[in-house]
């Protein structure tokens, strides 16, 4: 994407210590490993053509999803993409990442949804190894899934608790009904399972109503909000992950400037700036930020904070919360003199 910041902002974001709460497994995938993983699965290579592009449209992001999706077929790829997506979040300052995937069923490759979540925490386990970021595990539950499918992923992440620490609903927003995942989050909650939902990313009143009486941990997106639905979503004061590149790309805000990153700001309710599929989208959390800094004007010290405040809004227990503001701490003590 064309530079919406300045160098200077972009290397200030850069040197901060940054939290990523909202991030995709294959969104994130850099455009070297599907090239490299479409030529050894003997992909036709005109569709890995869209890859040469910069500043991608949204039908050449649905072509890019295509490809990771033909490419990402067995558990060694599972491992290999999860280690190197936590190595560009560690060399972009992220020092705590959530990490979100879709656990597959796919008898066709030999893969079930217990075998392809445990490729990923294999990946991790390997990232960790050379890496100093802290990262857990959410599953996702796509909405094209039904109850039982539902069901089965929060099963699968009770299991894999501690590593993985929460549920997220994601996927076509236009396909499905909350009454079918509803109470699999439901027991997910039981279970003791943190929830995050993608809600109102099209406009879907009695949908987003539902989800915002659910009072989920979390919410992604927010795009598509009448007046009611921002009252009783301003009443809620739950956290909302907000992606700026991914909105402006797949046409859900028309500019920077008009994102509702700046009216949820300004009336204080709780924000994170994250970054959906910094692969696909051609982005990194260090350029979020500075897109923030330029589009609604914040300062070094509100770009601080919204690094420190997201920390409370991980899926961390307060020991390990306190542990990250400790190393954030540090940071400010030595720099935050020279910062406007
Ligand atoms: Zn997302």
């Amino acid at each position: 994407m064309s530079a919406h910041y300045t160098e200077q902002q972009l290397s200030f974001c850069t040197s901060l210590p940054k939290v990523e709460l909202h991030a995709h497994l294959n969104g994130s995938l850099r455009d070297s490993t599907i090239r490299e993983l479409a030529l050894q699965k003997n992909l036709d290579p005109s569709l890995t053509k869209v890859l040469e592009k910069g500043d991608r449209t949204l039908s050449e992001v649905f072509q890019v999803f295509g490809v990771i999706h033909q490419v990402t077929t067995d558990h060694a790829t599972l491992t290999r993409i999860t280690q190197e997506v936590i190595e560009d979040f560690a060399a972009d300052n992220v020092q705590y990442l959530e990490l979100r995937t879709t656990p597959k069923d796919r008898p066709e490759h030999g893969m079930t949804k217990r075998s392809y979540t445990e490729a990923v925490i294999r990946g991790l386990r390997l990232a960790e190894q050379g890496c100093t970021t802290v990262v857990r595990l959410l599953l996702s539950i796509d909405r094209r899934e039904d109850a039982a499918a539902a069901m089965a992923t929060v099963q699968l992440a009770a299991e894999l608790s501690p590593c993985v620490v929460g549920i997220d609903l994601s996927g076509n927003p236009t396909v499905g009904t909350w009454e079918t995942w509803e109470p699999a989050l439901q027991h997910a909650r039981k279970l003791g399972l943190r929830l995050t939902i993608h809600a109102a990313e099209v406009y879907n009143p009695s949908e987003t109503k539902q989800i915002l009486e659910f009072r989920p941990d979390r919410l992604g997106h927010m795009c598509c909000l009448d007046d009611n639905l921002e009252k009783q979503f301003y009443d809620s004061l739950i956290p909302v992950e907000l992606c700026l590149s991914s909105n402006i790309i797949t046409e859900s805000v028309g500019s920077f400037p008009d994102h509702h990153f700046l009216p949820f700001f300004q009336a204080g309710h709780p924000v994170v700036l994250c970054t959906d599929d910094s692969g696909v989208f051609e982005t990194s959390l260090s350029k979020e930020y500075a897109i923030a800094a330029q589009a609604f004007g914040l300062s070094q010290k509100d770009l601080w904070q919204l690094s420190y405040q997201a920390i409370q809004h991980t899926f961390l227990s307060r020991e390990d919360q306190q542990k990250l503001r400790e190393s954030w701490n540090e940071h400010y003590a030595t720099h935050s003199h020279t910062w406007n």
